[in-house]
């Protein structure tokens, strides 16, 4: 019976909706979430400020470790930031001195929900003063950022992170989502990201887009609704198509015969559960 009961509740979150439904969701956005790390931007930012730190190996030998299952986040984070030790003058320094590397296309797409209207947030597991810099080049108010918080002692030294933030816990992206939907009452909030802690935001986001155009999370790529891998392609659907001869035409110029020669027919791609390796875009690994 209890073996019953728990397949039910996988079932519950191995996505059911076709792409052309996500698509659906997608042009009545009313609320964005973007994860930071690898979606926003392309790089990790806590591997960034422990390779400045000069503690890179050691942290990303601790996140494999994470990332090899029964460790909570907020365990994980924890022992990484005591290893990176980073004081407030580092931080600083890290934030002059690292440029800002945006993915391409986020510009643009973040200026085309802002003119029609749709409200943007970034959420991520990453550190607010370091994402600060590109909500700042998105236009994006610092009242929407969800993320981590460092705290230093008065001489300036790492006294720990605010373990208050949703964010810093594990399921902390999905308590964002519940909550923005609960104080704003958002129909159609569409989470879009590359890792897992996004994927894992729906069902309770109304849709959820896999991005791997910085790299590919195997399990998000076959269990996400929808997944790409430029931010150019949920541009064009927020254009608007128009009909000729009864036909739709869309941005792309991929008809639905088309799509339908090429194997891409949208309403009857399966989706499936797999786990898997992950693809790495820029060779950085995660
Ligand atoms: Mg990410």
């Amino acid at each position: 019976m209890l073996h019953l009961k728990n397949c039910v509740t996988k079932v519950r979150f191995i996505s059911t909706m076709t792409i052309q439904q996500a698509k659906t969701v997608w042009k009545k956005a009313d609320a964005v979430c973007f994860d930071v790390d690898s979606t926003v931007i392309m790089d990790e930012g806590i591997d960034e400020l422990a390779a400045f730190c000069g503690k890179g190996k050691e942290v990303s030998q601790w996140t494999v470790r994470a990332m090899g299952g029964g460790i909570l986040f907020r365990t994980a984070l924890r022992e990484r930031l005591k290893i990176i030790d980073v004081s407030n003058d580092q931080l600083e320094s890290f934030i002059e001195q690292n440029p800002l590397r945006l993915t391409s296309g986020i510009r643009e797409l973040v200026k085309t929900l802002h003119d029609r209207g749709t409200a943007v947030y970034l959420v991520s597991g990453g550190f607010k003063r370091i994402i600060q810099r590109a909500a700042k080049e998105l236009d994006i108010c610092n009242e929407n950022i969800f993320a981590n918080t460092l705290l230093f002692d008065n001489e300036g030294r790492f006294a720990g992170f605010d373990e208050n933030e949703p964010t810093s816990d594990s399921g902390g992206k999905t308590r964002v989502v519940e909550l923005l939907k609960a104080r704003y009452g958002y129909k159609n909030l569409v989470m879009i990201g590359d890792g897992a802690t996004d994927l894992e935001t729906y069902p309770t986001a109304d849709m959820f887009i896999g991005f791997g155009g910085n790299v590919v999370r195997e399990k998000v790529r076959m269990q996400a609704p929808w997944f790409v891998t430029d931010f150019k392609e949920l541009l064009q659907e927020l254009q608007p198509s128009h009909a000729v001869n009864g036909t739709e035409v869309h941005m792309n110029g991929l008809n639905g015969r088309e799509r339908l020669l090429n194997g891409l027919n949208e309403s009857e791609v399966p989706i499936s559960s797999v786990n898997g390796t992950e693809t790495h875009i820029n060779g950085t690994r995660y």
